[in-house]
């Protein structure tokens, strides 16, 4: 094998099960196991078979952690360290999890159903990204000098929170802790993170990587379990001073109560989504067109918050869009996760397939017609498979077209006027992406000012890269964004420092 090819299917395998994964709540810069001694299973969604049992962490532990992370605020053993040197440590942290990529991203893999050429080519790079991004940015934002009146001197300045507790989802594991631990850390703060019960190894891993390169005890810790007891706790303490939640909406908002019956921490949301795909007449690249459009519903089995999910095309075109689209789905093979050219891997869990496939016999049920896919394949592995699912003839008051599903389904409905692809486009509760083709100039500007969503990609499908901010309008997020130093924000508070200058004697 050269030094760049990229291993087989059977070395992956062989890798895999050789991998040992930290299975302990990882607390003041070492491993330990949860108060209870309890441990849940976590399983390889592509095989439905055990990978390891992990500490359940409950809210006795979220206790341990936050008076740890409390400690360590307190003393300024992070915060006060020189910009300079907590941009080496976060810096050296990025370069190690890039250097152990590898592992991580079999991790991840054998542990979200995610293909390896995604993990090992998008979640590790960008997570070593976000977090080197960040770093950076530690020595280079100033605060502010205000135009006070003679004789005074007003500074504004930025202070870390305190104890940040982050919780997030299983669909981008790794991507999804860097996105809040890149910007939390940065900030000065000190942090208390819960993974998705599904996908905790990478994150403890990474974790073990941030003390190898010099991150502080205490400033960093990760408790697993459920988040109906884990992630509550983490919402009502009264020692963490704001929480970082990405998620559902569902579970979002739960956590404004627990803020609101607590201690008023800052709450920072960043929930679900189901993204309009608007495609005018006149576009003409309808290549680039299907291979977006696939890349926006089925990447990441359309287990993505900002995923594509409603193609709104205009109606002399949809034929033929339908067709780049079926012929698109060629380079979308379903199957084993560690097979290097596997593009669609496993649903989550079982309980999420039962979910996606419910969702397809509601759209049958409600008139809408399966062009594409539609059923389980893969059985025999005994993994979670769906294949890439379009859905025609499907009206606005269906509920395929009106909730997340969480899956590789894509609804198509068509318009005539510009103004009703708008009004179509907006039609949801959600207001996360959305994406605009078109060759005309003039649409573009219109409909990107009209849409209601955090992102809006013109002629793509894009998040857009770590320098601008991502976050969702309406219940799609709530007081915060992740990415850029917009994301620096929701985990710092605003001082003013106004001084009285006495005149010379
Ligand atoms: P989820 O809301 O079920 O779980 C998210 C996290 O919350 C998990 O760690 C979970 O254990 C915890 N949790 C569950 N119940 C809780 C409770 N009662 N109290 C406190 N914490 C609790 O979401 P999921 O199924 O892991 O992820 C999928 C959802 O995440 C989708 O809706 C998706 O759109 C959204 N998402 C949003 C973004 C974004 O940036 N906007 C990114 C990724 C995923």
């Amino acid at each position: 094998m050269t030094e760049d090819a990229v291993p087989t299917t059977l070395q992956n395998h062989a890798d895999a099960a050789a991998l040992r994964p930290r299975t302990q709540l990882f607390i003041d810069g070492g491993f330990r196991d949860a108060v209870s001694g309890r441990r849940f299973v976590t399983e390889n969604p592509a095989t439905g078979q055990p990978i390891a049992e992990i500490a359940e962490g409950g809210p006795e532990d979220i206790d341990v952690a936050v008076a740890v992370a409390r400690k360590a605020a307190d003393d300024g053993r992070w915060s006060r360290m020189s910009p300079a040197d907590r941009k080496a440590i976060l810096v050296r942290w990025a370069s190690l999890i890039e250097e152990n990529g590898r592992e991580i991203s079999l991790l991840e893999t054998i542990d979200s159903g995610k293909p390896i050429g995604d993990t090992i080519g998008i979640d590790v790079p960008e997570t070593g990204n976000c977090i080197r991004w960040h770093a950076e940015a530690i020595d280079k934002l100033y605060g502010q000098v205000a135009p006070s009146p003679e004789g005074t001197v007003a500074m504004v300045t930025k202070e870390p929170l305190g104890v940040v507790g982050l919780v997030i989802p299983w669909n981008y594991p790794i991507m999804m802790a860097a996105w809040k631990l890149g910007p939390s850390l940065a900030t000065g703060n000190t942090v208390v993170i819960k993974p998705a019960s599904a996908t905790a190894l990478s994150l403890l891993r990474a974790a073990e990587l941030a003390s190898e390169a010099g991150l502080p005890d205490g400033v960093l810790n990760v408790v697993t379990g459920p988040g109906s007891r884990v992630g509550e706790a983490i919402g009502r303490h009264m020692d963490i001073d704001g929480v970082g939640f990405t998620g559902s909406t569902e579970v979002g908002r739960r956590f404004l109560t627990y803020a609101g019956e607590s201690n008023l921490k800052r709450v920072a949301l960043e929930l679900g989504g189901k993204s309009p795909q608007v495609v005018f007449g006149d576009y003409t690249d309808l290549e680039g067109l299907a291979a977006n459009m696939a890349f926006a519903i089925f990447w990441n089995m359309g287990e993505n918050c900002s995923a594509g999910s409603r193609l709104i095309v205009h109606r002399s075109a949809k034929d033929r869009v339908l067709e780049a689209l079926r012929a698109e789905l060629a380079n979308w093979p379903v199957g084993d996760p560690l097979d290097p050219a596997t593009k669609i891997g496993a649903l989550i869990s079982k309980t999420h397939l039962e979910q996606v496939l419910g969702y397809i016999d509601i759209g049958e049920s409600e008139g809408a017609r399966v062009v594409a896919g539609g059923n389980r394949i893969l059985q025999e592995t005994g993994g979670y498979f769906v294949p890439p699912t379009v859905f025609d003839n499907v009206r606005p008051d269906m509920r395929i077209y009106r909730e997340e599903i969480f899956g590789p389904v894509l609804t198509v409905l068509e318009f005539d006027t510009e103004a009703e692809a708008v009004a179509l486009a907006n039609d949801t509760e959600y207001g996360l992406a959305s994406s605009v083709y078109t060759n005309d100039l003039n649409i573009a500007h219109r409909v990107a000012r009209e849409i209601k969503a955090g992102t809006v990609s013109v002629n793509c499908y894009s998040e857009g890269d770590m320098t601008v901010p991502f976050g969702g309008y309406k219940m799609s997020g709530f007081s915060g964004h992740d990415k850029s130093a917009h994301a620096h924000d929701q985990y710092t508070e605003t001082k003013t420092t106004w001084i009285q200058v006495a005149p010379r004697p």
